[in-house]
């Protein structure tokens, strides 16, 4: 076993804080230096002498410190170490010559930085991070092993890589158009954007498209992109549920030929996708530990288990489980919420909704392509957008949160709390009480909003939503930026949150796994007259929900026998074509 000390240095304030940490440090106080000062103003803590006591962390007023004790991970496996007190990771993948091997972990655990190692973006300095890094050690270091051959490699400068980065709203930021996007990546721009159904919005600004258009462009020029390893870092994000299946394709066709390695946390889609996958575990911004590679069914198996048998760890306290027939439909004689038919007129767009209602407790998750009118309707309820007919009912009291995020104050999440205690529409002790450990929000309490990353401020936003006691919940896209298992908790909250207070809640999302644990019945918005009109119907009862979105949509769900997770079928295969024929596309048939 051994114990780790992690400083979160964008946490450390040492000018505004009166070093608690090294003041209350038992250690200290016997006269060791466990906790010093250290050449850039901020403290260095011991690992040998610290006795693993736990006071610094709790001193701390910025929750700046992690105290871990690893007895799974070895030393001589650190792959890279961001500095004495700083981040670790432990072990690579090694993906083979062709086919598509997955990376599924919690986020903050490392899984950017091991693509960044593969693509040859990042020496890895092997724990020693004194001094700078050079590909010959590494070299050195693999030889003997899979990954010999592929940093020498890159060493020789002979390694064509192909990155997709993670985060793509940033590539909006650069003056050109998509097709000269694509090009720039060194390949033919307009077969790639064929392949990924982009071609229509070839010649628009990428500042003009939106998160799922700039996804596939970012898509489009990795897979343009002639290279020997392709690494896609989340591919799915933005994406509607049509499009994330439409790029698992293409992807998988890349692959019969090309290795491809992809982060995913989708994890019904990395399912269909991918061969193989690596789990990681560990301490998000501490430590990562990458286990070997494993078929497919028993990653995910694994990874909802919790529980690695081989490396006998544990990193979840319960399973995550599924069940195989959907719930009992609710009535809706006891409605909370009832809205008539909305309409909304745009220049070239005409979306119409028919009337419906939600039953107290119930969860309704709104479904379907991007470009229907989900997120219209949702603010249309929410009064930010105002129908073209149809009136949004007056009286039913909202909760929003919407679908893009930007954090503008510099308060923290403390702080935000703070200046609502006097509020009467924020319940604060449901918030410190329920949402805040729910939600896993503890450690950043005191972190500025605008520091916070994209899933800690999804967490936070759908938190503070949560706190507002209404009738009627619309949550837009709560399960963006949120790492698998952050997803299932998010969708378990909302719906025992919900079903607490006998309200209702409105969520639009994609992902399939969420939908499922989270949601009671389903809206289904459809694409009409060419996507030139969108059409919302329901609620309808999740049987007839699912059937109605994935027929739309092509696919059919099977279960798995172990955990009763839904999978999707291979088209065309004897179980694909039964449920085609049956009309069940999502829940086994009724008996
Ligand atoms: S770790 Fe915390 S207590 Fe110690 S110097 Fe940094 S902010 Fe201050
Ligand atoms: S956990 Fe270690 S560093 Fe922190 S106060 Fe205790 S002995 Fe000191």
């Amino acid at each position: 076993m051994s114990r780790i000390a992690i400083l979160l240095n964008d946490r450390c304030h040492p000018k505004e804080c009166q070093w608690e940490c090294a003041e209350y440090c038992p250690v200290n106080r016997m006269g060791q230096a466990c906790i010093v000062e250290g050449p850039t103003g901020k403290p260095i803590i011991s690992e040998t002498l610290c006795i693993g006591c736990g006071i610094c962390i709790h001193k701390c007023p910025f929750d700046a410190i992690k105290i871990l004790n690893t007895p799974e991970a070895d030393e001589s496996e650190i792959v890279h170490r961001y500095g004495y007190n700083g981040f670790r990771l432990y072990r690579l993948p090694a993906p083979p010559s062709q086919g598509i091997t997955g990376l599924l972990g919690p986020n903050g655990t490392g899984k950017s930085t091991a693509l960044r190692i593969l693509a040859g973006v990042e020496i890895p300095n092997l724990g020693d991070y004194t001094k700078r890094p050079e590909w010959e050690a590494v070299v050195e270091h693999y030889r003997g092993t899979t990954l010999h051959a592929h940093f020498q490699k890159i060493a020789r400068g002979e390694l064509r890589t192909a990155v997709k980065p993670q985060y793509v709203d940033r590539i909006a930021e650069e003056p050109t158009t998509a097709e000269a996007y694509v090009a720039a990546g060194g390949g033919e721009a307009a077969p790639a954007l064929e392949s990924v159904g982009l071609s229509a919005r070839a010649e628009r600004p990428l500042s003009e498209l939106s998160g799922g258009e700039l996804q596939l462009a970012a898509i489009a020029r990795t897979l343009a992109t002639e290279a020997d390893l392709y690494l896609f870092d989340e591919p799915s994000g933005y994406l509607d549920i049509v499009h994330r299946l439409q790029i698992a394709r293409t992807l998988r066709r890349l692959g019969e030929r090309k290795s491809v390695l992809v982060i995913e946390h989708d994890l019904a889609l990395l399912d269909y996708l991918a061969d193989q996958a690596h789990l990681l575990y560990g301490e998000s911004s501490a430590f990562g530990v990458i286990t070997r590679a494993m078929p497919m069914r028993t990653a995910i198996n694994t990874y909802l288990q919790g529980y690695l048998r081989e490396e006998n760890v544990r990193f979840r306290t319960d399973p995550i489980r599924f069940v195989a027939h959907p719930p009992k439909p609710t009535t809706r004689l006891d409605a909370i919420v009832s809205f008539p038919a909305l309409e909304k007129e745009f220049p070239k767009f005409h979306l119409s909704v028919g009337a419906g209602s939600l039953a107290r407790g119930e969860t309704v998750g709104i479904v379907g392509p991007n470009a229907t009118g989900k997120t219209t309707f949702v603010r249309m309820l929410a009064g930010v957008e105002p129908p073209s007919r149809g009136v949004p009912p007056a009286a039913v009291t909202i909760s929003y949160k919407p679908q893009y995020l930007r954090a503008t104050h510099r308060a923290s999440l403390r702080e935000r709390m703070g200046a609502l205690a006097a509020d009467p529409t924020f319940d604060g002790a449901l918030f410190e009480r329920d949402l805040v450990p729910g939600l896993h929000l503890d450690e950043v309490l005191d972190v500025a909003l605008p520091d916070l990353s994209g899933g800690e401020l999804q967490r936070a936003a759908v938190a503070l939503a949560l706190a507002r006691p209404a009738q009627l919940y619309l949550l837009d896209e709560p399960s963006a930026y949120l790492d698998a298992d952050e997803r299932m908790s998010m969708a378990r909250l909302i719906r025992r949150q919900v079903e607490r207070q006998a309200m209702s809640a409105l969520v639009v999302d994609h992902d399939v796994y969420f939908l499922d644990i989270a949601c009671d019945a389903l809206m289904v918005f459809s694409s009409q007259d060419a996507g030139a009109a969108g059409l919302g119907e329901g609620p309808f009862p999740m049987r007839e929900g699912m059937n109605r979105l994935l027929r739309n949509i092509d696919i059919t769900f099977r279960r798995d026998a172990e955990t009763l997770r839904p999978r999707i079928n291979q088209e065309g295969s004897a179980l694909d074509r039964e449920q085609r024929s049956a009309g069940e596309y999502y829940y086994e048939p009724l008996s």
